[in-house]
């Protein structure tokens, strides 16, 4: 009896399973069809300078506009991408998109663009950064390349020789995600990083854990002293666009400040802050 109720669970199981991998090869077939379908989007990001509150770039975010599950987030495709590879294809397309966007904007205005860890570890990245820029004829120095610290660090040692052919052809390096990882700014240090990306996690815990704040000081400070730049992540609350300007991080992005939109709103909104104001002794209506 128990032989039977054991094949019994066993059954359901499979089928669970079957369920399981049929959606995932469903996704991974309607994915590999993605790019050439159009659906793949990208949504920029605003990021702040701390010091004076003005726009200074945006971050691109790559979305998935699937004809039958609606937009999709990129943690929901990007692992799965990585898996299969497709990722390689797909970040070249948003590395040369978010390049021909960034040509249309205000020289000022940065673009952040992430690079997953199987694009730096299959072909040639630098060619590919190379091509794109001369193809979108985008200012090298306006480029920002988000790579995380766990990709980094993917092969045990980080690969000296990419991101410094990468800074060679003149783009910055920001470690996304910092403090996620294991590595300690002592270590990154050697790095030719141009910028420190310190992860919304520590944002988040700041208002209720003074320690959290003491840390993102902490980072702010001795990435200063680096000559390096640092960006709080997932600012959504007033009291931490308040704890990161005491903090002195450099930028600022999060959902308070401005969440990802369409190239057309950004456009909008580079313009809107490019705009000087019409009376400097009153407030007009709306804004704060
Ligand atoms: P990330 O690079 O750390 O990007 C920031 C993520 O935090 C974005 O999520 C953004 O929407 C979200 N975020 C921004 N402000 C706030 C906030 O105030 N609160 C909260 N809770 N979240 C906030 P998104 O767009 O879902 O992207 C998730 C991750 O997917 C990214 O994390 C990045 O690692 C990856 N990703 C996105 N686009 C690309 C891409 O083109 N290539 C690769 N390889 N990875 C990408
Ligand atoms: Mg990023
Ligand atoms: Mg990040
Ligand atoms: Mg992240």
């Amino acid at each position: 009896q128990a032989k039977a109720r054991g094949r019994g669970t066993h059954c359901v199981f499979e089928a669970a399973m079957d369920v399981h991998l049929r959606a995932r090869l469903e996704m991974e077939l309607d994915l590999s069809q993605a790019l050439a379908k159009g659906q793949l989007e990208l949504a920029y990001q605003p990021i702040f300078a701390v010091a004076s509150g003005r726009l200074c770039g945006f971050e691109a975010l790559l979305r998935w506009n699937h004809p039958r599950r609606g937009l999709i987030d990129p943690a929901a495709f990007v692992p799965l991408a990585e898996e299969s590879r497709a990722i390689v294809e797909i970040g070249a397309w948003a590395m040369r998109r978010a390049m021909a966007d960034a040509a249309g904007f205000p020289e000022h205005l940065r673009f952040a663009i992430n690079l997953s860890p199987i694009q730096i570890g299959v072909g040639d990245i630098v060619a590919t950064v190379r091509d794109a820029l001369a193809d979108t004829g985008v200012a090298p120095g306006r480029i920002e390349l988000e790579i995380t610290e766990t990709a980094l660090f993917a092969q045990d040692q980080p690969n000296f020789e990419i991101l410094h052919g990468l800074r060679q052809a003149g783009v910055r390096i920001v470690l996304d995600d910092f403090g996620t990882g294991y590595s300690s700014l002592a270590r990154l240090r050697l790095l030719p990083l141009d910028k420190i990306k310190i992860d919304r996690s520590f944002v988040h815990d700041a208002g209720s854990q003074s320690s959290s704040e003491a840390i993102i000081e902490a980072i702010a400070a001795l990435a200063a002293r680096l000559g390096m730049a640092t960006t709080a992540e997932g600012i959504e609350t007033q009291g931490q666009w308040e704890m990161v300007r005491r903090a002195r991080c450099t930028e600022a992005q999060g959902f308070l400040l401005g969440r990802p939109c369409s190239a057309r709103e950004a456009a909008a909104l580079a313009a809107a802050a490019a705009a000087p104001p019409a009376f400097t002794g009153c407030t007009p209506a709306g804004l704060p």
